[in-house]
């Protein structure tokens, strides 16, 4: 086993190396990391943040690049684009059914297999505390935090729980939002105090 630094450098050490190492493995398949990065935020992205704009945003980079990157997917037939029901100047982007057959050749998979077997309690402390890391890089970017309905501010548990399409609700757009809803990520998370 590798021996701990005394302080956060060796975790700073692993996270690049680690990261250096999963772009190496995106370049197979026929995608690049861009490519990559978008069809893994469209698997987990709601319906709220399935948008070219919301993709822009989450990889922080220029509208010509993902421009680029979408229009790769289309071709590619992983990605599909139709418009947004009641709102025609906006697109909706999904992961067609080959986009989500290529989900599971995702080399990040392998990594997140190895964090599992880590073990309970290594695996919690390692999430928490990547998580706390994470937030307080998000707060200093200003950036989005992308986070799930569970802990954010307009979220209510039980706020439509006769509606067939709850049991939850998201006050900020006013809609229900069903169990499946909360394990996905999405632009306009603010996190609860
Ligand atoms: S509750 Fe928050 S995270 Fe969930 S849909 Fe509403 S704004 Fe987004």
């Amino acid at each position: 086993m590798a021996k701990a630094e005394a302080d956060g450098s060796g975790i700073v050490y692993a996270l690049e190396r680690l990261s250096r190492l999963m772009r190496a493995a995106e370049f197979g398949n026929g995608l690049n990391p861009a490519q990559w990065e978008a069809l893994r935020f469209l698997a987990r992205a709601n319906r709220f943040s399935n948008s070219p704009g919301a993709l822009t945003r989450y990889l922080g980079a220029t509208k010509g690049t993902i421009s680029q990157t979408v229009k790769a997917l289309e071709r590619k037939k992983l990605i599909e684009k139709s418009e947004r029901p009641g709102e025609k100047r906006s697109v909706v982007l999904r992961l067609s059914a080959a986009g989500t057959a290529m989900m599971a050749k995702d080399p990040w998979s392998a990594l997140a297999q190895s964090c599992d077997a880590l073990g309970g309690k290594t695996r919690r402390r390692m999430d928490r505390g990547l998580a706390e890391v994470l937030a307080q890089e998000v707060t200093r970017r200003l950036g989005p935090t992308f986070g799930s309905c569970t802990t954010c501010r307009f979220w209510r548990a039980e706020g439509r729980s006769d509606d067939a399409l709850g049991p939850h609700l998201c006050m900020l757009f006013d809609e229900p939002l069903a169990e499946i809803e909360t394990t996905q990520i999405c632009i306009a998370h603010e996190q609860a105090g």
